[in-house]
């Protein structure tokens, strides 16, 4: 059965992936039901079971469909040994440094589960070079975007990327908070030696959310000289920040230049089209959401896709509960709160519409470069208000509005803060607006 199984996963994985992982596991025990299976080292267990388990339990079923569960046990005669002959001697080297110090992957987070739109194709298209290519593509990628808009998931979709097609290749993946833990943890026990050497050992080091060793000098210090040392051997480092390089505070300026050397690739917040392509691709997994709900979440969370994925599974969780179907009124009904909270997080093209609404001209015309005098006027309030009303930096604001540029943007804010004193009509529009956008 075993040697059926293992045909199997071979078409399945691949050659090199299988070489890697499965050729060494054993078959203990063919139960009916159960089957135990056991790998040689306490590493290639641990692997097996976060990344294979799943594939594996497929493979017996397709041979022996009465199977229900796969048990990946350590190989008894291996407890303590270390790392099996199966791999390099460097690259077990690699791997068991990295065990002690990464962060597990969230299996979800693939390419494959991202869905691209205009606002993430460019971050998308950046992380997949990073992922398919075997070499050092761009050093650093600096992915950077809001809360909640899929850099964590991008980061995760690499490194599985790269884990899959080269499990050889060692890929650290850790967030900055445990990277300062990991550095602090090293000065306290005056091992920081070995935490260079550890890190600097690793084929691609990604770190997530940097923005958090901002202001922490000697950890920022640390991270400089491993980072350096990292691109000079041509190893690939993945950064993401909720800020570009040159707009995160508290970064040293040598450090902050640096970051922005290889690609900046930045995330924008989700337009309606991709919030629904992504409502869509979740619900499809699960079956039975009607698309004017599904459109209706897409339209009214506009927040972040953290939020949107949120409020999708719990109008979902409660229609299964009570037994319920899912409908506009029940999802109005469960998302009450939500809908109210995000009432009030504008974004710029909710003020664009507004302002196209009330002035009457269209809204796609303010997001384009044509320049008629109405246009013109309509933009500079609407750019005021964004800028008022939102965090939004004037280059982004620039970008919003027909690829502009932040000085453009600047002169047309300062421009209608000059009429809001001497004219009363545009004072009136103003408020009127603000009113609007604000209940
Ligand atoms: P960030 O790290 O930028 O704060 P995350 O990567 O954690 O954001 O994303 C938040 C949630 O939204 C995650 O569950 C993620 O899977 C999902 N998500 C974000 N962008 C996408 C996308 N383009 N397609 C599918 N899911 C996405
Ligand atoms: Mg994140």
């Amino acid at each position: 059965m075993w040697q059926s199984v293992c045909e199997h996963l071979k078409q399945k994985l691949g050659d090199e992936v299988f070489r890697n992982w499965i050729a060494s596991l054993v078959l203990v025990d063919a139960g009916e039901e159960c089957v135990k299976i056991a790998a040689p080292t306490a590493f290639m267990c641990d692997w097996v079971r976060t990344h294979f388990s799943e594939v594996l339990l497929e493979g017996c079923r397709a041979i022996k469909p009465s199977v229900r569960a796969v048990e990946i046990i350590l190989a008894p005669t291996a407890a303590g040994e270390p790392e099996g002959a199966h791999m390099a001697e460097a690259s077990k080297e690699v791997h068991e440094h990295v065990q002690g110090l990464g962060m597990i992957l969230d299996k979800r987070l693939t390419f494959h589960s991202f869905v691209v739109g205009k606002p993430n194709e460019f971050a998308h298209a950046a992380a997949r070079r990073v992922a398919e290519s075997s070499g050092v593509s761009f050093n650093p990628l600096f992915l950077y975007g809001g809360v909640g808009l899929g850099k964590t998931h991008l980061m995760h979709a690499i490194a599985h990327h790269i884990r899959e097609i080269d499990p050889k290749r060692s890929v650290l993946y850790l967030s900055a908070e445990k990277f300062m833990y990991h550095f602090i943890k090293a000065l306290r026990s005056k091992d920081t030696v070995s935490f260079k050497d550890r890190f600097r050992s690793v084929d691609v080091l990604m770190i997530d959310d940097i923005q958090f060793i901002s202001g922490k000098e000697s950890t920022q210090e640390e991270f400089f000289h491993t980072f350096n040392a990292l691109i000079d051997q041509k190893h690939q480092v993945v950064l993401s920040a909720d800020k570009s390089p040159s707009d995160l505070a508290g970064i040293e300026e040598r450090v902050r230049s640096r970051l922005g050397w290889g690609l900046v690739a930045d995330i924008h917040p989700a337009t309606y089209e991709l919030r629904l392509g992504i409502l869509e691709a979740k619900a499809e997994k699960e079956g039975g959401v009607p698309h004017e709900v599904l459109e209706f979440l897409a339209q009214k969370i506009t927040s972040n896709i953290r939020e949107l994925e949120g409020a999708l599974t719990r109008v979902m969780a409660h229609a299964h509960l009570v037994g319920r179907k899912m409908t506009l009124e029940l999802a109005n009904e469960v998302l009450g709160d939500v809908l109210r909270a995000c009432r009030r997080v504008l974004t710029v093209e909710d003020i664009q519409q507004h302002a196209a609404n009330y002035y009457n001209v269209r809204f796609r015309d303010l997001q384009s470069p044509k320049r008629t005098k109405v246009l013109a006027m309509v933009r500079q309030v609407a750019m005021f208000l964004v800028k008022e009303l939102t965090n939004t930096s004037l280059p982004d604001i620039g970008r919003a509005f027909g690829n502009r540029d932040h000085t453009t943007v600047l002169h047309g804010v300062r421009k209608v803060q000059r009429l809001l004193q001497s004219d009363m009509k545009v004072r009136e529009d103003v408020d009127l607006l603000r009113r609007m956008l604000q209940s």
